[in-house]
């Protein structure tokens, strides 16, 4: 059976490292802070973990499941353990600036990104299944291992995956606009809200505020570090995604400064319709 290495166990690295051990699978973990190491064997989330990369000597697939800051340092310092037929695959939520540079780092370099999580961080938050019936993203390029993509899609779908193929650039557009545009215009819709003149009006709305507001602002008023990330790390495609709402707004507005409320009609029925198209 296949030994697996884990960089970063928090709420991704830990949950999946809580399934491949139950799966059977050695699972070796690698973390920042001791604390976290220790508590990962103590929970049976890994077989063993260390703060040092050394401890990824023997395996032969490894996830980087650090921020995305932190994936490309991480597999800088790991590679000088590891034999050639080691895998490495991360979980980053943006893969354009990932895998052409993982890439050259490291020629068995597969990009994933399982669609799956929480609004909670850290290996506190680490939950078994927490991929199962979930979507996973693999973004090989044309001088990617057939046999390293093959063995990266088994083991995502053997947590429950649906596994879809498709480059960094197609991703990366994707996930800004279902998942980095969505953060962007709900946080603009609570800051809109609370920077209102009038006092009372606020004071008001916040008491009044229940289903529809929590579904609306739920992704803006989540965690703002990676928020953030989104924008630095997909700043083109967010903002190419934030100029077409733009326009789209833009036509919204003009819509009802001028009363054309058929026009409007037209567009509130469209979407009305394609919602079930994205959320089943
Ligand atoms: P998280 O809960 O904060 O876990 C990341 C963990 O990495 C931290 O708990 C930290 O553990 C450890 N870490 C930080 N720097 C490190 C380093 N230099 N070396 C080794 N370990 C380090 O974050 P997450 O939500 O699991 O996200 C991790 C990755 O998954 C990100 O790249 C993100 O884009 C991706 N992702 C997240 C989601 C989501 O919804 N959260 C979904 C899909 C993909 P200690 O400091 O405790 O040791």
């Amino acid at each position: 059976m296949m030994k697996i290495g884990i960089v970063g166990l928090g709420l991704i690295g830990g949950s999946l490292g809580l399934d491949l051990t139950n799966q059977g699978y050695d699972v070796m973990g690698v973390s920042r802070q001791l604390k976290t190491c220790n508590l990962a064997i103590e929970k049976k989330i890994v077989k063993d973990a260390s703060t040092d990369f050394k401890i990824l000597g023997q395996t032969d697939l490894i996830f980087i499941c650090t921020p995305i800051a932190q994936i490309l340092p991480s597999i800088e310092k790991i590679i000088k353990y590891l034999s050639r037929e080691t895998i490495i695959t991360d979980v980053g939520s943006v893969k354009g600036e990932i895998v052409d540079h993982a890439t050259q780092l490291w020629q068995n370099f597969v990009g994933s990104h399982p669609m799956a999580g929480t609004a909670n961080q850290g290996i506190e938050a680490a939950e078994s299944h927490l991929f199962d019936h979930t979507s996973c993203v693999i973004t090989p390029l044309p001088q990617t291992s057939r046999d390293a993509m093959d063995k990266v899609t088994t083991i995502w779908r053997s947590l429950g995956c649906k596994v879809y193929k498709t480059t960094p650039e197609i991703h990366d557009q994707a996930v800004a606009w279902i998942s980095h545009l969505p953060v962007m215009i709900s946080a603009n819709l609570i800051n809109s809200c609370v920077n209102n003149d009038n006092e009372e009006v606020v004071k008001l709305a916040k008491k009044l505020a229940s289903s529809g507001f929590r579904d609306t602002s739920r992704v803006g008023g989540g965690n703002a570090e990676l928020g953030l990330m989104m924008a630095q790390y997909n700043r083109e495609k967010i903002l190419s995604c934030l100029k077409e709402y733009q326009e789209n707004l833009t036509i919204i507005i003009d819509n009802i400064e001028q009363k054309k409320w058929p026009e409007l009609e037209t567009i509130l029925t469209k979407t009305q319709e394609e919602r079930p198209n994205f959320i089943l």
